[in-house]
C-alpha cells in the first residue's frame, strides 16, 4: 500500500479504536446478566503539577492537544487568578502522570486527579491559586473518600524524570490545611539502625534509582536536591512513617 492510501486507512483504523474504547464492554466470555448495584469508580490519590508554560491560554491548548512527548492532559488547571478549569471528568483516565508509580500504584493516572497549575517552574505560586488548590482538594478527597494524605507530586511518583511541582510549591502550607504530609515540629530523632531509605520506600516512593528517589524527596520536604540522606532526614522520615495517618480515620467503607 502506498503511503498517502496508507494514511486514509490508519486514520480509520484509529477512530475504530478511539469508539471502541469507549463503547460499553461485555466480554464475550461471560453471559451478560447485568445488575444495577455499581457506580463509578473512585480515585485514589491526587497528583499535583505545574504546567512549565508561559500563560493559561498556552496550557489549555497544550493539555487538549499534546506537548513535545505526545498526546497530554489533566482532569484540572488552575490559573493564577484562582480559576479552576476542567478538561477531564473525575471518572475518566486523563493522562497526566506517565510513567512512574507511587506505592503499589504501578498505572498513576488509572487511579488519579491530575491537577495541573498554571506556573513556569520558577515563580512563587500565587495566593489565589493555592486558595483554589485547597478548596478543590477538600471537595475532591470529600466527594472520593480520598485520603487527604494522598496528595502527591509529579516528581514523587516519577523521581528523575520529573521535578514538578518543584521546591516553591508550598507542601508546609498544604499540611496545615490537612493536605499531604509533613513531619511533626521538634519529632524525636530517628532511633539507632533506623532505615531511612526504606523509609522513603514505605512512604511510596520507588527505589529502583535511590539517589533519584533521594532528590525527590529532598526536594518536597527540605526545599533542595541533594542525593544522600542525613540525621535530619531520619527524624523526618521516622516520624512520617511511624505517626498514625490520621486521615484515614474520617475514611468510611460503604
Ligand atoms: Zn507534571
Amino acid at each position: 500500500m502506498s503511503a498517502h492510501r496508507l494514511v486514509p486507512f490508519v486514520l480509520l483504523l484509529s477512530a475504530a479504536l478511539t469508539a471502541c474504547m469507549h463503547a460499553p464492554v461485555r466480554n464475550p466470555l461471560a453471559t451478560w446478566v447485568p445488575s444495577s448495584n455499581f457506580d463509578a469508580r473512585r480515585p485514589s490519590l491526587v497528583v499535583v503539577h505545574y504546567t512549565e508554560q508561559d500563560s493559561i491560554a498556552q496550557s489549555l491548548d497544550t493539555l487538549r492537544t499534546r506537548n513535545s512527548g505526545g498526546r497530554v492532559s489533566s482532569h484540572y488547571l488552575i490559573g493564577a487568578d484562582g480559576r479552576i478549569y476542567q478538561l477531564v471528568a473525575d471518572t475518566e483516565r486523563a493522562w497526566h502522570a506517565g510513567a512512574g508509580r507511587w506505592g503499589t500504584i504501578a498505572d498513576v493516572n488509572s487511579a488519579s486527579i491530575g491537577i495541573e497549575l498554571d506556573n513556569d517552574g520558577a515563580t512563587s505560586f500565587a495566593e489565589p491559586q493555592v486558595a483554589s488548590l485547597l478548596v478543590l482538594l477538600d471537595d475532591l478527597t470529600r466527594r472520593y473518600r480520598i485520603p487527604r494524605t494522598h496528595i502527591i507530586g509529579h516528581s514523587d511518583m516519577a523521581p528523575g524524570r520529573k521535578s514538578d511541582p518543584g521546591v516553591l510549591f508550598p507542601w508546609q502550607r498544604l499540611a496545615k490545611a490537612g493536605f499531604g504530609t509533613w513531619p511533626i515540629d521538634g519529632s524525636p530523632p530517628a532511633p539507632a539502625g533506623f532505615d531511612a531509605l526504606r523509609a522513603l520506600g514505605t512512604l511510596g516512593y520507588a527505589l529502583d534509582d535511590p539517589a533519584a528517589a533521594i532528590r525527590a524527596y529532598r526536594m518536597r520536604y527540605r526545599g533542595d536536591m541533594a542525593d544522600v540522606l542525613d540525621l535530619e532526614d531520619a527524624r523526618i522520615l521516622y516520624s512520617l512513617t511511624t505517626l498514625p495517618a490520621a486521615s484515614t480515620a474520617d475514611i468510611t467503607a460503604d
